[in-house]
């Protein structure tokens, strides 16, 4: 705290040798001490919210970046009222508030990785309803969108930004009970809780809390159970206007099997979508990191940067990787940052890539539809058309059937697939097949010859 103290009082001093003396004095003369330090945050108490919202847009940046010069690990300002401290002040013994531990300890329990926060997450067009939504949620929670539903395609962003939010919310108040938790996780301590007899403790970890944030929700699908007992859950929280957050890989509207009475309540919230990043975006993020992962941010020219961007665009996970994999090689070669060192760092990467990316997409989706059609003696083009006929509609639900089974598309791709057809069709034809089988053991039968035919195993 001391340190913290005397850091304070050295960049104020700088402030006031750098500043025209009356923006100094209106903004920073009254500051003088450091109110607490938690989870890598300094807080200074601003005499009132105008200050502190001037300190936020224009100073803010320049004052974590002298703050930065003189620690090493990376920390931040974060500048609060006085009403907002007197608040805390209250709630707390001043004992406590020193004690940074205090928020390590009830962070340790949240399952939060306390890296993802809103300063280091990249905004673009594909997210930034997502990530105003997810903000408004964190500075209001259990006010303005309950549950935040967010969702999208593997690895853009939704763990981040759904961590965002505990995290935020943990640092305006240590003593909110956050937890975060993977959907797998939820199971399995559901699994046990019914092995043990021990529904008291699974109660306590998951009814007790302010915000309950659910990673990956898709994977529910199939087990009732769960299903049931989050349900009992949601509702509780729900009634107690504690805040829910949700991720998904599709809308709840698409979610497999799962009971409408949970998809249902999962869309009265507010439903956002991430989606992929453009160039621009991609080339931001990429700056963005190597921020994090070096003290030099031109360490690598932007003409490599932009190379890696326009590679690596569909999704931001990859796009990391793929950075860190040319810094790792570089470096430890001592090789220069050239694009010709970046290609061969990337080589394995690229490669593999336009593997998967072609013969996913194209060859075996396409091949289904022609062993479809042809096991049923029809041609492709009428089993994608909009012909009506039960000897074209019975094989084109399979196809549908097949497609959902074995990649797990989206039934918006599937509807695209064959003739733009609306997603609701899509569920329509799915559904339909699946009671068949389930009630039709012949039909089950050839299904599964079928099946085996386009590829899949056991
Ligand atoms: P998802 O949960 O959607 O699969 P993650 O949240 O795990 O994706 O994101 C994958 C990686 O990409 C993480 O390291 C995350 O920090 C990073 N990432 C994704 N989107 C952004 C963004 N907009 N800005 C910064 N990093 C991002
Ligand atoms: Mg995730």
């Amino acid at each position: 705290m001391e340190q913290y103290q005397r850091l304070w009082d050295k960049i104020k001093y700088q402030l006031q040798l750098t500043l025209d003396e009356e923006v100094f004095s209106e903004h920073f003369n009254d500051i003088t001490n450091v109110f607490k330090v938690v989870n890598n945050y300094v807080y200074l108490v601003a005499p009132n919210s105008f200050v502190k919202s001037k300190i936020e847009s224009f100073y803010l940046n320049r004052l974590n970046a002298m703050l930065n010069e003189e620690v090493s690990e990376k920390h931040m300002f974060k500048i609060i009222t006085k009403e907002q401290a007197a608040e805390e002040l209250q709630k707390t013994t001043n004992y406590e508030i020193n004690q940074p531990e205090l928020g390590l300890e009830s962070k340790y329990k949240t399952g939060l990785n306390n890296s993802y926060t809103f300063d280091n997450f990249v905004v673009g067009s594909s997210n930034r309803l997502a990530y105003t939504s997810a903000m408004k949620v964190a500075d209001q929670p259990g006010v303005v969108a309950n549950p935040l539903y967010i969702f999208g395609e593997v690895g853009l962003g939704k763990t981040h930004l759904m961590q965002c939010v505990g995290n935020f919310i943990l640092e305006n108040d240590v003593h909110k009970k956050v937890l975060y938790v993977k959907t797998d996780q939820f199971i399995e301590d559901f699994a046990k809780a019914v092995q043990k007899k021990m529904f008291d403790d699974f109660s306590k970890k998951y009814e007790n809390v302010d915000i309950l944030l659910v990673d990956d929700i898709q994977f529910l699908s199939g087990k009732t159970q769960s299903q049931l007992e989050f349900f009992k859950i949601f509702e509780k929280l729900k009634e107690n206007n504690k805040q829910i957050v949700i991720t998904s890989d599709r809308p709840a509207s698409e979610l497999y099997d799962i009971m409408s009475r949970l998809t249902s309540r999962f869309e009265w919230g507010l439903s956002v979508d991430i989606n992929r990043p453009n160039l621009e975006h991609r080339i931001l993020i990429l700056k963005k990191k190597l921020q994090a992962e070096t003290t030099d941010p031109d360490l690598i020219p932007d003409e490599i940067l932009d190379y890696i961007a326009s590679i690596f665009d569909n999704n931001v996970r990859e796009l990391e990787g793929a950075l860190k994999r040319v810094l790792f090689y570089c470096t430890a070669f001592d090789y220069k940052f050239t694009i010709e060192n970046a290609e061969d760092a990337l080589k394995n990467l690229i490669n593999s890539k336009n593997i998967t990316n072609k013969s996913i997409e194209k060859t075996n989706y396409t091949n289904i539809l022609d062993i479809v059609s042809s096991y049923y003696g029809i041609t492709t083009t009428d089993l994608l058309s909009k012909k009506r006929k039960k000897q074209y509609v019975f094989p084109r639900q399979i196809a549908m059937y097949i497609l959902k089974d074995m990649y797990d598309l989206t039934y918006k791709k599937i509807g695209q697939l064959f003739n733009n057809r609306d997603h609701s069709t899509v569920i329509y034809s799915i559904e339909q097949i699946a009671n068949d089988l389930q009630i039709d053991k012949a039909k089950k039968g050839d299904v599964d010859k079928l099946l085996i035919k386009c590829g899949k195993n056991g």
